[in-house]
């Protein structure tokens, strides 16, 4: 497999090459931003699960400066990330309590206008499982969220649109008189994967954000509702339809005027995950690259070859955005 053909089968990672974007998920924020113009008025902005960095990118690049000086954005993500400049960046878990505290402190009491979340879970294959951990990041997003959003602030999540997604969209609605799913045209249609666009963040009477407990407990607590109680949010596609179509092969040579040129990376990995990996099938007679390993896989079992091997440079997974 020659080096271009993932730019022949990803046409939004051959652009996100292109226009110096860390990777093709900024198109997914920068089509959400086209369709509810999340950046009207934000000055604060917090990114969880940020690495490699592009929709820090996509914030740092369009958000503006108030009177009170230029706009802030915090990237929080397990994974170092290389520096982006006007972004700080902490190293760290959006479940933990101490991960509030930096973001807090950056924003020297100050509260967030916009919390945007892609955060995605190691993907096991396993589908059930991998709904229920996205969903559980989600929940975590959410929970970071009521400490540092301010009062009718946006919050912008992934979510998988499993069996049991309207659990999550009733969650949502108890913090957001407006919740709505959207998918961007840059995200696979063969995915689960959407975005939930919740706007107006007005948490109900009494609620006290904590990090120790789940975030719906006691009498806040929700049974998971069914019948006419199910909540249903509205569902937009968005992204110009004129877009490309990211479940189909482009030619390499899009413009007769601008010949291709293959480009690398931006910003490859810091410390990818699939590096020791890599570095093993090196060591391997007539081993080569291992390019291909998804991005996720993060342990090697020690039986060669992996049960994880994928063989093609994209998941497979129908439900993996990746
Ligand atoms: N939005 C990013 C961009 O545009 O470059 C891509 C995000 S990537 C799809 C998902 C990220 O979620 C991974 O970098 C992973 O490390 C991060 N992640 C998963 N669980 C996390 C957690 N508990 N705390 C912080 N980051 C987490």
């Amino acid at each position: 497999m020659g080096r271009s053909s993932k730019d022949k089968r990803d046409i939004y990672y051959r652009l996100a090459k292109e226009q110096g974007w860390r990777a093709r998920s900024a198109f997914k924020l920068l089509q959400l931003e086209q369709r509810f113009r999340l950046f009207q008025g934000v000055h604060r902005a917090v990114d969880l699960c940020a690495a490699p960095g592009s929709w820090s990118q996509v914030l740092s690049r369009n958000l503006r400066g108030s009177a009170e000086g230029p706009p802030q954005v915090v990237a929080v993500d397990l994974q170092a990330m290389a520096p982006l400049p006007g972004v700080l960046q902490i190293q760290g878990d959006i479940t933990k309590a101490s991960t509030v505290q930096q973001i807090q402190r950056h924003f020297e009491g100050h509260s967030a206008d916009l919390v945007v979340c892609d955060g995605a879970p190691d993907v096991t294959g396993l589908h059930d499982l991998d709904e229920y951990i996205q969903a559980q990041l989600l929940l975590a997003a959410l929970t970071i969220t009521t400490h540092v959003l301010k009062k009718g602030g946006t919050f912008v999540a992934k979510i998988f649109r499993g069996k049991d997604v309207t659990l999550l969209y009733a969650q949502l609605r108890l913090f957001f008189p407006s919740v709505t799913c959207a998918k961007p045209r840059s995200s696979r249609n063969s995915s689960i994967e959407a975005f939930v666009v919740c706007r107006g963040y007005s948490p109900p009477a009494g609620f006290e954000p904590s990090m120790d407990s789940p975030l719906l407990h006691g009498d806040l607590a929700l049974a998971p509702p069914s019948g006419p109680s199910r909540v249903l949010v509205p569902f937009v596609a968005c992204g110009d339809l004129s877009a490309y179509d990211p479940d189909r092969n482009y030619p390499l040579e899009l413009d007769p005027h601008r010949p291709y040129r293959f480009l690398p990376p931006p910003a490859p990995p810091i410390a990818p995950p699939y590096a020791r990996a890599r570095s093993r099938r090196r060591q391997r007679p007539g081993g080569g690259d291992m390019d291909w390993i998804h991005p996720s896989i993060n342990r090697i079992p020690d039986a060669w070859p992996p049960f994880t091997a994928i063989g093609r440079e994209r998941c497979q997974s129908p439900r993996c955005g990746l």
